[in-house]
């Protein structure tokens, strides 16, 4: 069943609202097991690695690369008509590239987008049209380059 504000995420969802509330203040968190440290992602124990249950949530850098994406142009929701187009883009993380999170790329045009390309944190507000609450969500964008 969907939520109220669908298709904002359920921010109290307990397997990441650390996430969300760590977002709202700026920080991307994402948790680690306490037995082996490997990033554990989705946020959900067991730990991949090594089966371990205890995770921690930690702050990252925010910094990553761009392992692929797609440039959405076609609204498959009413909700998201008014943002298109966009790119959806998975970034790997800097702390373990093996860890990609699913996000949105801002503030590049799409003919831009290079793969591997480095990219780093930024929060934006995530909004739909007919949805008045947003969420503060991360979202990447390219890490700009001298005299680029
Ligand atoms: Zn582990």
């Amino acid at each position: 069943m969907m939520h109220r504000d669908f298709p904002l995420p359920d921010v109290e969802w307990e397997p990441a609202r650390e996430f969300w509330a760590a977002a709202a203040r700026g920080v991307l968190s994402i948790p680690r097991c306490t037995a082996c440290a490997r990033l554990v992602w989705y946020p959900i124990a067991p730990c991949r690695a090594c089966g371990g249950r205890g995770l921690e949530w930690i702050a990252l850098s925010g910094r990553g690369r761009l392992f692929s994406w797609v440039v959405v142009r076609h609204a498959w929701i009413p909700q998201v008509a008014d943002r298109l187009p966009f790119v959806t883009g998975l970034v790997a993380l800097e702390e373990d590239p093996t860890v990609r999170l699913v996000t949105t790329i801002v503030d590049c045009s799409p003919g831009a987008l290079r793969c591997d390309m480095p990219v780093h944190v930024v929060f934006r507000p995530l909004r739909f049209s007919g949805i008045e609450r947003t969420v503060p969500a991360p979202m990447f964008a390219p890490v700009a380059t001298d005299g680029a």
